[in-house]
């Protein structure tokens, strides 16, 4: 499932969409919140600048909207439908669940949004 190659591969963990080789970020924990967002330049190994124009990255904002619509929904389908809890218990839920995940949708959001404009090419397999 997560195969070289596959953006799956580069969405889940943060490598470079291109050839896949290394992470885009400068450190590979998104809990380590001071350098969640830092990112290298661009790819030592296929020389890909990330932020492929300026301000590139704002469009992601646009996927953690979704990821957080999305990651809404399954908490409530969970806590109100499958766990039989109160409305307001499901909202509680839905709060925690969007603030403990919130850096890791940040990342996600990244990571999908670069995947929508770079594809992975084999020319770059080490
Ligand atoms: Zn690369």
């Amino acid at each position: 499932m997560l195969k070289k190659g596959s953006k799956l591969n580069s969405i889940l963990t943060g490598s470079c969409p291109r050839c896949q080789y290394e992470s885009m970020y400068l450190d590979k924990n998104p809990l380590h919140f001071s350098k969640m967002l830092k990112m290298n330049e661009k790819c030592s190994h296929c020389d890909l600048r990330y932020e492929i124009e300026p301000s590139f990255f704002y469009g992601a904002m646009y996927v953690s909207y979704g990821l957080n619509v999305a990651l809404s929904i399954a908490t409530f389908i969970v806590s109100y439908l499958i766990l039989d809890s109160s409305i307001k218990t499901s909202f509680i839920a839905i709060v925690v669940a969007n603030i403990l995940l919130f850096p890791f949708v940040l990342r996600w959001a990244r990571n999908i949004y670069i995947n929508m404009f770079v594809s992975f090419d084999k020319k770059f397999r080490k």
